[in-house]
């Protein structure tokens, strides 16, 4: 059956409408002030610091067959509300944290048992947790923080993106209901109805709370390390992706494409421009052009899109961020195809559509004259992040040496960036990725801290 998308639309609306938050109107884990919302988190937290690990992870499986139940309905409000990503992809987004994300099992304790006795080295809880959120991955964030924070015995206080104030409130009520629906308390996460940087700032300077987590911008990451408390910070990144000619250049531009227009390249994780060596540069932008739904820039075209997509500072224009391919191209005046997924074109490193950040599916590709002039360029336009970066490569030498040089807490060989999210790649989920302070893609053992119990001359049975 086709679907209405303006029947959608109009239910999207309506829900997003009534979401707006009256005074006193019973909505879980939502304040209208900051320190409310930090009051019931610790009152919350005292009620999860007495629950078995059972009864937390009951409580998480409750969180994820709601992630599941609501995965379309969230994706629809995130991309309504935002106006950024792609409903299809932000639905995959939601169930790949619902199966994805480490509940309790994540976290293992250490034992030393000899002649002296038997010591242990447990993680422990922080208490409440402060974290702020991108508009970028909204619902994705809330739930990697709040699954992996209880998982861990904490609650948590959000400051989500203003711009992503009711989908936030949505997954956050959500989670609370699931709690109750298990027994568990409610306020196991909380919001205010008004996010701002003064509730930010009651947040970080508030004596309750431990630990600060930022997902974001280089500015809240900076914010958060400069608190004075412990922080988590899960900051920007501008992924290269390494072409050489040992590579398999169709499968490569497939790879690349997919991974770059993921989410219209929302994902900090995703491929913000290509580095290729000079002999596979023809080759990977015709697969890229006829296979792949590129769109291959003009010299004059490209200048009028960095006139669109940046300020004459050089500052992102918000209304094109997470905008896929035609809409973009339609804003320079240009009516693309409609298999149109991406931007592409051939210019140096220092280009500004190459050199900065975007979050916008437009691939630049970087010519490089041999292997060692492609890492160079790509550890230049990694700006020092040490946040994620891709390579397609059949050497693993090179692979090695590309490694080394990048230095970041995500490195995807051969797969398209979202492998490294567990989505068609091994491994766990998050959307915080923590690559400035070194816990690299955070899960509920990022959220803990060590202690020691030592049990002197017995319990060895050895
Ligand atoms: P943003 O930096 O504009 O906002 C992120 C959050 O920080 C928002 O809640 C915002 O209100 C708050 N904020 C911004 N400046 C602040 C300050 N000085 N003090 C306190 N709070 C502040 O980012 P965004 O546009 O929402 O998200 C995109 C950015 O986040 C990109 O740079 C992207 O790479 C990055 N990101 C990183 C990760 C990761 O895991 N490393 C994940 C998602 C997004």
């Amino acid at each position: 059956m086709a679907v209405d998308e303006s029947m959608v639309r109009n239910i999207v609306q309506d829900i997003v409408a009534k979401m707006t938050l009256k005074e006193g109107s019973g909505r879980h884990g939502i304040f209208d002030d900051m320190n409310d919302a930090i009051e019931a988190a610790k009152a919350s937290e005292k009620i999860v610091k007495t629950l078995s690990l059972d009864a937390r992870e009951k409580i998480i499986s409750r969180i994820r067959q709601k992630i599941h139940e609501n995965a379309e309905l969230m994706a629809r409000m995130a991309v309504e509300e935002t106006g950024m990503g792609n409903v299809g992809h932000k639905i995959l987004k939601n169930h790949l944290c619902a199966d994805k994300i480490p509940g309790t099992e994540d976290i293992k304790t250490l034992a030393w048992s000899g002649d002296r006795g038997l010591t242990l080295e447990e993680m422990g809880p922080f208490g409440v947790i402060g974290a702020i959120t991108p508009c970028t991955n909204p619902q994705e964030t809330i739930f990697s923080n709040t699954i992996g924070m209880l998982a861990a015995g904490n609650t948590v206080v959000f400051n989500p993106h203003p711009q992503a104030v009711n989908t936030t409130i949505f997954a956050i009520n959500m989670c609370n209901e699931a709690s109750l629906e298990v027994g568990g308390p409610d306020n196991i996460c909380v919001t205010v109805t008004k996010p701002t940087m003064q509730t930010s700032a009651i947040m970080m300077k508030h004596p309750d709370i431990p630990l600060l987590v930022a997902t974001g911008g280089p500015g809240v990451v900076t914010a958060v390390l400069s608190s004075g408390k412990r922080g988590i910070g899960a900051g920007a990144g501008n992924p290269p992706a390494l072409v050489d000619e040992t590579a398999d250049i169709r499968k490569a531009a497939e790879d690349i494409v997919n991974g770059c227009t993921f989410d219209n390249n929302l994902p900090c994780i995703a491929e913000k421009e290509i580095v290729a060596i000079d002999s596979v540069v023809d080759e990977l932008l015709h697969y890229m052009t006829t296979e792949q739904g590129c769109y291959h820039a003009s010299k004059e075209e490209l200048d009028k899109l960095a006139a669109t997509v940046m300020d004459e500072k050089g500052r992102l224009n918000r209304k094109c961020v997470g905008r896929d391919a035609k809409t973009l191209l339609a804003m320079i005046g240009v009516t693309a195809p409609e298999e149109t997924r991406c931007i592409t074109f051939v210019a140096e490193k220092e280009h500004p559509l190459i050199a900065e950040e975007l979050m916008m599916p437009i691939l630049g590709i970087v010519p490089a004259k041999d292997f060692e002039d492609a890492v160079e360029k790509c550890v230049w336009l990694e700006h020092g992040n040490r946040h994620s970066a891709h390579i397609h490569s059949h050497d693993v030498t090179r692979i090695t040496r590309y490694a080394k040089a990048m230095d970041t807490a995500i490195l995807v060989k051969n797969g398209p960036s979202y492998a490294a999210l567990g989505f068609g790649g091994e491994g766990y989920c998050t959307f915080t990725i923590a690559s400035r302070t070194g816990e690299g893609l955070t899960s509920a053992k990022s959220f803990t801290k060590k202690r020691r119990c030592v049990m002197v001359d017995s319990l060895c049975i050895r």
